[in-house]
């Protein structure tokens, strides 16, 4: 039986809290200590024990940043620049949870967070203007205004093989990795899934296990990260680089240190391109991805020899031919799926306790009790690790049943794809704000949750000081988003390919049909277009 209705006492009205932020990663956390500076009563509801969300939940081995630290961390605070020294140029997972810890102390947000409490329901009310927020335990809160930060990449999926419940060794899904540390000395070991994430547990894994037999069904384009330490000396130049470093991924495509050259591929000599691509290739960090030719994601020919670029690569790298010729991708060109940066991780390949298997010639028909069979052999394993990747952008939305006015459901409201005004509200859903929602503009995610959190911060101010109790995009302001998300989409070539950013996973039902879920313009010209609604008093939106 549920709890009766929880929250602040009769004196805080109503609607019990001002505000109910669902989960307490970057974005739910930055939300926390914007809403409270305006003097709203907030309550966070967060499913992890501990604050940090994907870098709470990720802990596989392997797990760090493919942004430069120092441009990934808040930037809101110059106490908190002041007084945060980054160790490596990649922090490592366990860092990045320290940091996300320390933020949590500094701000004392603890206070006004519950964990262990993962959402179940959300069902606004039409007739108090409020939602009634259920958590799995059964207690129920009341809010006037819902904050969805429930990230885009954190709805876990395991693959829908036969058998997955009856192994009986250890298995794992990274992104339900356990917190007492796992040994893989001497173990028979396997990994399924070669996205970032197998990649990066992948290269980890190897080091130690007795044999790691890798699963793979899609072979990603993957470049050296080139991670290294970073010392006090260093630190301090980067922190004196501060507002230099925030300029720039103010100024940049994707919020990353890295954009792209302003060049086409074939306006340059093949001499001159080969040794940018050299070049990149040689520096940390998403420099190949993010900064090379302006056409390599829309213009077929020259992603085609970018491609051929990093498969020579591939080949000089791993030594047995016919391994090489699995790991390169047949399928889809460099960078049209999230590229994923490795630490020798083609090298791991040429390792004796290593073994490929190319899951696209012979299927995994079954996990078996001691293993994995495919159609080509059976495999004993001591350890199975899932690297099988996430129900993308919308899954998270899609595991709470969240519904607007009249009972709408969101799910079914989106049941073709994502529909949303500038990728924050949607109609019909009054009172609810996403973080990192879909139509989002993602790149280096802290820089856009930072912008995400301060415009809707600004919004709340905006509703406080005029009594608005009710807020709603309107149905025009979505089409016209949505159409607006849709038509930066045409002719990128990574919407032409499954994956993740396009919605597509084999493993969820209704989810095999590629969608726009994602904002694909630039940052600039995003915050552009919220600068402007806010100038123009939000009358876009539906105000009551
Ligand atoms: P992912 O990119 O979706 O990769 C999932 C992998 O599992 C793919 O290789 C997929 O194969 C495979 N797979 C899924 N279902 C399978 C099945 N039934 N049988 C066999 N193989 C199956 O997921 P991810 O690697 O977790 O990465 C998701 C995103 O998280 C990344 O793209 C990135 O944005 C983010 N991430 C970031 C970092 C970082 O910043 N350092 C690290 C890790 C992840 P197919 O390709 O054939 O579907």
């Amino acid at each position: 039986m549920a709890d009766p209705v929880a929250g602040p006492d009769a004196a805080a009205g109503p609607a019990g809290y001002d505000a109910i932020i669902i989960g307490a990663g970057i974005s739910g956390m930055y939300q926390l200590h914007r809403l409270r500076e305006l003097g709203m009563r907030v309550l966070v509801l967060e499913a992890g024990t501990g604050v940090g969300g994907t870098w709470y939940w990720n802990r596989y081995p392997g797990a760090r940043f493919d942004s430069e630290s120092y441009s990934y961390g808040y930037f809101f605070s110059k106490e908190l620049l002041a007084e945060w020294d980054w160790t490596e140029h990649f922090s490592p997972q366990p860092e990045t949870l320290r940091y996300l810890n320390h933020v949590a102390d500094r701000f004392d947000l603890r206070r006004d967070i519950r964990f262990q409490s993962r959402v179940a329901a959300a069902h606004y009310q039409d007739a108090t203007r409020d939602w009634d927020i259920t958590v799995e335990d059964g207690s129920r809160f009341r809010a006037r205004f819902l904050i969805t930060a429930i990230g885009p990449l954190s709805a876990p999926t395991m693959p829908r093989i036969p058998g997955v419940e009856t192994f009986q060794g250890e298995a794992y899904h990274t992104a339900r990795w356990p917190h007492a540390p796992v040994s893989f000395a001497g173990k028979r070991v396997a990994v399924i899934g070669t996205g970032a994430t197998g990649v990066q547990t992948i290269q980890e894994v190897a080091k130690t296990a007795g044999h790691l037999t890798v699963f793979q069904r899609t072979p990603n384009w993957c470049a050296p990260l080139h991670n290294s330490r970073i010392d006090a000396d260093e630190m301090a130049r980067i922190r004196a680089r501060y507002p230099e470093i925030y300029q720039r991924c103010q100024e940049t495509f994707a919020c990353f240190m890295h954009t792209p050259d302003p060049r086409g591929t074939f306006e340059v000599s093949e001499d001159a391109r080969e040794a940018f691509w050299e070049k990149l290739y040689a520096e940390p960090g998403f420099g190949i991805w993010q900064g090379n030719f302006r056409d390599m994601l829309t213009d077929r020919k020259a992603n085609a020899l970018v491609s051929d670029f990093v498969a020579r690569k591939i080949r000089q790298r791993v030594k047995d031919p016919a391994v090489a010729e699995k790991l390169i991708p047949k399928n889809h060109g460099f960078g049209t799926r999230r590229v994923p940066l490795e630490t020798r991780y083609y090298e791991v390949y040429n390792q004796d306790n290593v073994t490929l298997v190319d899951i696209s010639e012979t299927p995994i028909e079954r996990i078996t009790p001691t293993g994995i069979r495919t159609s080509g052999a059976e495999y004993a394993f001591d350890l199975i690790v899932y690297a099988t990747g996430f129900d993308a952008v919308t899954g998270s939305f899609d595991r709470i049943d969240i519904t607007g006015a009249g009972g709408k459901r969101l799910k079914d409201r989106w049941k073709q794809g994502p529909e949303t005004y500038l990728g924050v509200m949607v109609d019909g859903f009054p009172n609810m704000m996403m973080l990192m929602g879909p139509h989002m503009a993602l790149g280096n995610i802290p820089r856009s949750i930072e912008h995400n959190v301060e415009w809707v911060t600004d919004l709340m101010r905006h509703l406080r000081s005029r009594g608005v109790t009710r807020v709603e995009a309107t149905p025009a302001g979505v089409t016209a988003w949505t159409d607006h998300v849709k038509s930066l989409g045409v002719g990128l070539l990574s919407n032409e390919v499954n994956s993740w950013m396009t919605g597509v996973n084999s493993n969820v039902d209704g989810k095999q049909v590629r969608i726009i879920n994602r904002y694909s313009g630039s940052a600039p010209a995003y915050r552009a277009k919220c600068a402007e609604v806010a100038a123009g008093g939000y009358r876009d939106l539906a105000l009551a």
